[in-house]
């Protein structure tokens, strides 16, 4: 099995739902650069000062300061871990970074077209407490506006309104998409389409995976 696996794909492909299922499978632990960022703000910490404007505006957060923060992060964990990296890295910069530190054995992108990824995310909820999200109509929580893992009020991101997310695709196609090629060249490249339903989806990343 592959153990330090990095989830390429646009904004709302779905990088966290099946990070998140592979993780609960099979023990990996998930880092979300997104996530990390969010609660950084959330506690108004110097590094949520800095990167809440570039957040707020669908930019990405400048690579150095990416670069530490996963530095710190990897060195914790140590070698054995099995690891999935969802939003990072995004640029070739911090690919080149994170090949420095390990070897990544799969690069697994998820494919999905641009008008899906807009209804996805305009109607996505998340949770700020667990991470979890949502989708209004394709993956409601139980009980409306509340997270079905643990309770807190669900919250539609600032990024995932619809001005927003027009920004965050074109900085994927100029900064993140050329990260296919990246890891084409070097054979650690798998595409598995991401549309349709969610636990088909993830029985085409198992096979990737396993
Ligand atoms: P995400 O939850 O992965 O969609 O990330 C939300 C926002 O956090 C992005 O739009 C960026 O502003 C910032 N961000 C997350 N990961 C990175 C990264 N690897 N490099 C730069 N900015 C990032």
């Amino acid at each position: 099995m592959k153990t330090k696996i990095v989830l390429l794909g646009p904004p709302g492909s779905g990088k966290g739902t099946q990070g998140e299922r592979l993780s609960q499978e099979f023990g990996f632990v998930k880092l979300s650069t997104g996530d990390m960022l969010r609660e950084a703000v959330r506690n108004g910490t110097p590094l949520g000062l800095k990167a809440k404007e570039y957040m707020d505006s669908g930019g990405l957060v400048p690579n150095d300061i990416i670069i530490n923060l996963m530095k710190e992060k990897i060195t914790s964990l140590g070698d054995g871990a099995s690891v999935i990296f969802d939003g990072f890295p995004r640029t070739v910069e911090q690919a080149n970074a994170l090949g420095e530190q390990i070897d990544i054995d799969l690069a697994l992108n998820l494919d999905v077209d641009d008008a899906e990824l807009l209804n996805r995310l305009t109607r996505r909820r998340s949770c700020p407490k667990c991470n979890a999200v949502y989708h209004l109509d394709f993956n409601p929580p139980k009980k409306s506006g509340i997270c079905d893992k643990c309770g807190a009020e669900l919250y539609h991101r600032d990024d995932d309104k619809e001005e927003t997310v027009r920004n965050r695709l074109k900085v994927y196609r100029s900064n993140t998409m050329p990260l296919i090629e990246y890891y084409e060249k070097k054979r650690k490249l798998k595409t598995v389409q991401g549309i349709g339903n969610i636990d088909e989806i993830f029985e085409e990343v198992k096979k990737a995976v396993l």
